[in-house]
């Protein structure tokens, strides 16, 4: 049986592939991964974004957004082009945005900002988001509840950060979980939260170049590898490897209104 792979979020675009780009990416494909969610990070990462989904339209789908770590006190000239390219062209997520609390918090204010201004644009374009949460649980959920109802495409907590009732609190609120490769990693407190969630809340993502799974912690990540995550979730699942190909595939396929 072949089975097919959704990679919810993956960054092939960046230099990390410039030497191997075409070859790393027919090998993610020969993998079954035929559909990838390619988030955005900042203003030079556009070029090569837009590029790589040119080339690879039916596997490649892009998401838009300025990424928490790239907000600083140039800002407002950022978001005001990502603005400008969301009303200009479709893409099938607001992504990646959120708090990053863990790296630096010298524009902790201007990070909450940025959110909220992208959790508005999730509201008006009607489109799924992408959210990065890094220390940052309780600044994400305050934001998101002062816009007072859910969100109406939903969105990914992307490599999900936190713990069993933090996920509970994210689902009620229609959001899917991000399982990456950080479930592959001994003592993974996602571990428990992975055999705690019911299968048609969770997504599967690479976040490639980063995050490798087991075996191959500290290469390069591609999102070939997403089938060492999902096999990782079927074992604490207790359930096959096809089941979880199948079950995330279409969650993400609904989530991204991807009919192909
Ligand atoms: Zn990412």
């Amino acid at each position: 049986m072949i089975m097919n792979f959704f990679d919810t979020h993956t960054h092939p675009y960046l230099e990390e592939f410039d030497n191997d780009r075409p070859t790393a990416m027919q090998r993610c494909i020969d993998a079954g991964v035929t559909k990838m969610i390619v988030p955005n990070v900042d203003l030079t990462t556009i070029g090569p974004l837009q590029q790589l989904c040119t080339a690879y339209p039916t596997n490649c789908f892009p998401a838009m957004a300025l990424h928490p770590s790239s907000v600083d006190e140039q800002y407002t000239t950022k978001m005001l082009q990502i603005e400008t390219l969301l009303n200009e062209q479709h893409f099938y997520a607001i992504g990646e945005t959120g708090i990053d609390l863990y790296w630096d918090k010298t524009f902790e204010k201007e990070q909450k900002i940025c959110f909220e201004q992208h959790i508005e644009w999730a509201y008006q374009k009607n489109l799924p988001i992408i959210i990065h949460c890094r220390k940052s649980f309780e600044e994400v959920m305050s934001s998101l509840q002062r816009f007072g109802k859910p969100l109406p495409a939903g969105g990914i907590f992307h490599c999900f950060p936190c713990g069993i009732q933090e996920a509970k609190t994210v689902i009620k609120h229609g959001f899917h979980l991000g399982i990456g490769g950080v479930v592959t990693f001994k003592n993974a407190l996602m571990a428990k939260v992975v055999e705690a969630v019911p299968l048609e809340h969770l997504v599967i993502e690479t976040d490639s170049p980063y995050l490798t799974p087991e075996p191959f912690r500290g290469k390069r990540n591609e999102s070939s590898f997403i089938i060492y995550i999902a096999q990782k979730i079927a074992d604490l699942q207790q359930t096959t490897l096809e089941n979880v190909a199948a079950v995330t595939y279409e969650n993400a396929r609904k989530l991204f209104k991807i009919d192909l």
